[in-house]
């Protein structure tokens, strides 16, 4: 690996019983990179996510971020954790606390910030993602999309060096998506590490440099968005693409 690559994933193997549902997967993440990956459902895509963030194990092959292996568990992983952000299609908020607390707790119990000083800082990162006017209210208050940019001002307030979106906008009405992949979009502009899986094709073409398209546990091929939506090389992807372009 070189100083640029965030994200290495080196031969890595998944099986559930007789599912093999990651296949010799080979990826690079660099810093700065927004890399969309697309792919019908089953893929393997939530799982390579799942793997990233140490949610899920694997059966062989190598991850690191930002140099390190990936922890077996305790305090190290709880700072990969930290450092590795990720944005759920349920949002996954605590239902019980305010949209500020949503924000601040992690601060406080991970980063071992004061409160006044997370609470600073969510209350900024909450009007960053357009919802400052919401953070004394509870989740449910809240629309699909608003609750989501809760859940990326969640993720930014720990300070992440990458952050995994696994289809962040599937649960939304369509009337939210826009919101949503808006607060992404700054996102990439202001350079932040991205790996987004979606199925908003526009988004992909916007604001990716990178298009990994995946089938059947397989990377299948990776171009920038131009070359990839222009013309793919792999009559997988050009099916894919077919089904919903
Ligand atoms: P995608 O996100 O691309 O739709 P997933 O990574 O969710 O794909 O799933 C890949 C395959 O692994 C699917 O066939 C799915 O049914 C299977 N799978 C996912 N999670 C589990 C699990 N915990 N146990 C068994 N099979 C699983
Ligand atoms: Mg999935």
């Amino acid at each position: 690996m070189t100083d640029a690559d965030l994200i290495v994933l080196d031969q890595v193997n998944k099986r559930y019983g007789d599912l093999h549902v990651l296949r010799n997967v080979s990826l690079r993440v660099r810093r700065g990179e927004v890399v969309v990956i697309i792919g019908p459902s089953g893929a393997g895509k939530s799982t390579l996510c799942r793997a990233i963030n140490r949610l899920e194990t694997i059966d062989s092959g190598t991850i690191t971020v930002d140099g390190t292996p990936l922890p077996e568990e305790g305090r190290a992983l709880a700072r990969l954790r930290a450092e590795v952000g990720m944005v759920f299609q349920s949002f996954n908020l605590f239902a019980h606390k305010t949209v500020l607390d949503n924000v601040v707790l992690g601060q406080v119990h991970v980063l071992g910030k004061p409160r006044a000083a997370a609470e600073a800082t969510a209350r900024a990162l909450l009007e960053r993602v357009g919802i400052g006017a919401q953070a004394a209210k509870f989740p449910a208050q809240l629309s699909g999309g608003q609750q989501q940019r809760v859940a990326i001002a969640r993720a930014l307030a720990m300070e992440p060096k990458v952050i995994l979106f696994d289809e962040p906008t599937s649960a939304l009405d369509p009337e939210m998506v826009n919101e949503v992949l808006d607060v992404m979009t700054s996102l990439a502009r202001e350079g932040m590490t991205m790996v987004v899986v979606t199925h908003e094709m526009g988004f992909a073409r916007r604001a990716a440099d990178r298009v990994v398209f995946m089938a059947d546990g397989e990377i299948v091929e990776q171009a920038g968005p131009e070359t990839f939506f222009g013309s793919p090389s792999s009559q997988r992807a050009q099916s894919f693409l077919d089904k919903i372009l």
